[in-house]
């Protein structure tokens, strides 16, 4: 019996592009065993992110630096897969003659066959046709790998927003929602093997089911409803959501469904309607305020997290302190701030840059230094509260200590007297809080 060849993935961005690498990882797991050793590997895949140009030229350098391997060793399998792929095809070959593979998040599903292709040494394959037709095949991971008690699962590719910063669009193509059929028969899976916790991952969850025909559509509330009913699902989390989409429907979910964990991420990016309208992001700060307040009247204890951009083309000094008076408003657990950068064809990038890059930084360190403080106010307001976490494992960040995960998302240091699975449900009271973390007593 032939041995197994050595397979290396490296994976950048997004919680999408691990679940590609899981996939991608699983499609060859007949001839290919994977290998963290990448000096060992007989094939290597550079999972790509291009959410942002820093991103971009990670990937880049990576696959320059395998150059050298290729030359020592010429049937060694390189492959470019994710959204730099898809963005670049043909253009990632003459940068990179020495790449085999060029694969676009939508064609991951005929890496088998491709991989074949260039084991009989043909030369730079470019897979990146986004079919109309396409539909995400049914797929069921193996239980083998991965977190053994908390997994993703894809619900949706794409997405039809066209924000003019972004390039999602471009490079994972039009809104595709998997059948609610198959979700449902990947967590049934799942949960069959022992798995916890459920994380339902699209660009824009809350418009699942949106381009299913009339007549057979399910709405993203009615998936999280059959989710819910799924025995050995005790934890249900979604990512991520554009605020435009939010329905009451979604906010019902908060208060009837135990299982749904107490955490939303609501991407603001920015609190100037004219930057918001020059975003295309379709909602005033006015209506995402009114959502804020009506999820909040839903679950009173919700923890709400976010993402914004500074410095966006045309952003006055008056529309970033509008995004600063924003965030003491809504007062967000946490969040992610980024400064803007140009991602070509985004729309966006036809835009004159008005905001200089020293600009652009002092108003991230001003922002991120206020949305630090609010964090931490706000974590100090679990002293004193019972949290019931789900154990994640030994702490990365306290020794001899464990580390669980609550419903608000919150990372939980503790001692325990006994060994702990992850998956396992404890009950702390909260004694101490930190920036990025709370301090928690066994109860
Ligand atoms: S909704 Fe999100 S993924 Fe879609 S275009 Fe806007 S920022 Fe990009």
């Amino acid at each position: 019996m032939n041995e197994k060849k050595l397979l290396y993935i490296e994976t950048f961005g997004c919680q999408m592009n691990d679940r590609d690498s899981e996939i991608m990882r699983q499609l060859l797991a007949t001839a290919y065993e994977t290998t963290d050793v990448i000096s060992s590997a007989d094939a290597i895949i550079v999972n790509t992110c291009s959410i942002r140009d820093k991103a971009e030229q990670k990937a880049y350098s990576l696959l320059g630096a395998l150059r050298k391997k290729k030359k020592e060793n010429p049937g060694l399998i390189i492959a470019a897969t994710g959204c730099v792929a898809q963005q670049e095809g043909e253009k990632m070959l003459s940068r990179m003659p020495h790449v085999d593979l060029v694969v676009g998040p939508r064609n991951i599903y005929q890496l088998p066959e491709l991989f074949r292709r260039a084991e009989q040494q043909q030369k730079g394959i470019v897979a990146t046709d986004q079919a109309k037709s396409f539909m995400i095949p049914p797929f069921l991971p193996s239980l083998q790998q991965g977190q053994p008690h908390k997994r993703f699962v894809t619900i949706m590719q794409g997405c039809n927003n066209f924000c003019t910063y972004c390039i999602v669009p471009f490079t994972r193509g039009r809104e595709i929602s998997r059948k609610a059929e198959d979700i449902l028969s990947e967590i049934n899976h799942l949960a069959a093997g022992g798995v916890k916790e459920v994380t339902l991952l699209g660009q824009n969850v809350n418009s699942y089911g949106n381009d299913q025909p009339e007549g057979n559509r399910t709405s993203f509330a009615s998936l999280l409803r059959r989710v819910s009913e799924i025995k050995g699902v005790e934890r249900l989390r979604f990512t991520t959501s554009n605020p435009k989409d939010l329905s009451e429907e979604l906010m019902q979910c908060f208060t009837d469904l135990k299982k749904l964990c107490p955490h939303f991420h609501l991407p603001v990016q920015s609190g100037s309607n004219a930057i918001l309208k020059s975003m295309n992001r379709r909602y005033t700060i006015e209506l995402y305020l009114e959502k804020v307040e009506k999820l909040r009247s839903y679950y009173p204890q919700l923890a709400l997290t976010t993402d914004i951009i500074v410095g966006f083309p045309g952003e006055s000094r008056a529309d970033f302190q509008a995004t600063m008076d924003l965030i003491e408003k809504v007062r967000y657990h946490a969040a992610f701030s980024f400064k803007y950068s140009s991602r070509p064809p985004a729309k966006s990038c036809q835009m004159a840059e008005t905001v200089s890059r020293e600009e652009k930084e002092e108003r991230l360190a001003e922002l991120q230094e206020r949305l630090s403080s609010i964090t931490l106010e706000r974590n100090r307001e679990y002293i004193g509260q019972r949290l019931e976490l789900m154990v994640e494992g030994e702490s990365k960040a306290a020794d001899g200590q464990w580390s669980g995960r609550s419903g608000t998302n919150h990372i939980v240091n503790f001692q325990s007297p006994d060994v702990l699975a992850p998956g396992n449900l404890v009950q702390v009271i909260i004694r101490e809080a930190c920036l990025h973390s709370l301090r928690g007593e066994l109860l």
